[in-house]
């Protein structure tokens, strides 16, 4: 699909109602759950009476709390670009080859940088 000389222009690619909204609204979830999430990311302490669980439990809830922290982090990060790309007017255009990305894409992950080919291309390396 080639970008035709539509009302917008190439510059402003299609993209969902509100998004600055929508995203402003993820940026305030997400940042709510890491400050959930600071406290389970905390080491067990030694001495700290930890009830029924055992220390390795306390260990392993520890180390799923990193994961789902560095997790929200990422998250976080793209909420953060896609708002600058709002401002910027290059929302909804794909970071590597420019194409615009799809709507419902962006609806289901305004937060993504990559057009669904790039994404599996980036993902498909990423394997190897
Ligand atoms: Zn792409």
């Amino acid at each position: 699909m080639q970008d035709g000389p539509g009302p917008r222009g190439p510059s402003s690619p299609p993209q969902p109602p509100d998004i600055g909204a929508v995203l402003r609204g993820r940026e305030a979830e997400i940042l709510e759950q890491l400050r959930r999430n600071a406290a389970a990311a905390e080491p067990p302490s030694l001495d700290e009476e930890i009830g029924r669980l055992t220390r390795m439990d306390a260990l392993q809830q520890q180390q799923l709390a990193l994961y789902a922290r560095r997790r929200l982090e990422t998250q976080l990060a793209q909420i953060r670009g896609a708002l600058v790309r709002v401002s910027e007017g290059s929302f909804g255009r794909c970071a590597l080859c420019k194409q615009a990305i799809d709507v419902r894409r962006l609806e289901m992950v305004p937060e993504t940088p990559f057009c669904v080919a790039c994404q599996t291309r980036l993902e498909d390396e990423g394997r190897r």
